[in-house]
């Protein structure tokens, strides 16, 4: 057989195989995310989920799970372009600073209740948790209230989680997780984060 033939024959093989898993993947349903690892991309990967729903003219919601003083381009186009758009940010109150607990609790509980009231409204179609992870992680936020929650959502509703760690718990209720792996970072070699590419 020719190289050629060889090819064709191949992508043929290749091309029955796929159409047959996409006629077997035949659930039509809302979906769980969860974005995970140590690499760079998880909350850009969101940002780009944000993009492709609103395309279709979905309604969107983000909940930002970090502090408020973290300035990042997505933020400043959702605030000047999409109005529309519920964008909610821990902000002041939690303090990886000092260490006080007792007001990152508050301040995680207060940001959870704007994330609850979004997972309980059919009018949202996607619902973005940034760095929620990390609420588990430290247990400021209570895992089965935030699994219940999130299991519990209207029907048509996806979710979207972002953050390091995630729990096995988490990863089972999730139907698609990805972890971006790190190969390599630039930060490590010295070079500082960067304007409308890392922020
Ligand atoms: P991005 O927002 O760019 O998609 P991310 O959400 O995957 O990144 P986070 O852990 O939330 O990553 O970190 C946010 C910021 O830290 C970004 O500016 C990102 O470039 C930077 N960052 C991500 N991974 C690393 C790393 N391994 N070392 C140093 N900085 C990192
Ligand atoms: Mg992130």
């Amino acid at each position: 057989m020719s190289k050629a033939a060889k090819h064709k024959a191949s992508m043929e093989k290749q091309k029955t195989n796929v159409d047959a898993s996409i006629a077997a993947a035949d659930t039509e349903k809302s979906l769980v995310l969860l974005l995970t690892g140590n690499g760079k991309g998880k909350t850009s990967s969101a940002f780009g989920m944000v993009m492709r729903a609103m395309g279709y003219g979905h309604r969107v919601g983000i909940v930002q799970f970090i502090k408020g003083e973290q300035l990042s381009g997505e933020e400043l186009f959702a605030r000047e372009n999409l109005p529309e758009t519920d964008f909610y940010q821990m902000g002041t109150g939690f303090t990886w600073d000092t260490q006080d607990r007792q007001s990152d609790i508050e301040a995680a509980q207060r940001t959870w209740r704007e994330a609850h009231r979004m997972l309980s409204d059919p009018s949202y179609d996607l619902v973005i948790l940034d760095e929620l992870t990390y609420m588990l992680s430290f247990d400021y936020l209570e895992e089965s209230v935030v699994l219940e929650a999130i299991h519990q959502r209207p029907e048509q509703q996806s979710v979207v989680v972002t953050g390091r760690g995630g729990g096995a718990a988490l990863q089972e209720l999730a139907d698609t997780v990805s972890e971006v792996k790190e190969i390599k970072h630039a930060f490590r070699a010295g070079i500082k984060a960067r304007k409308g590419v890392d922020f």
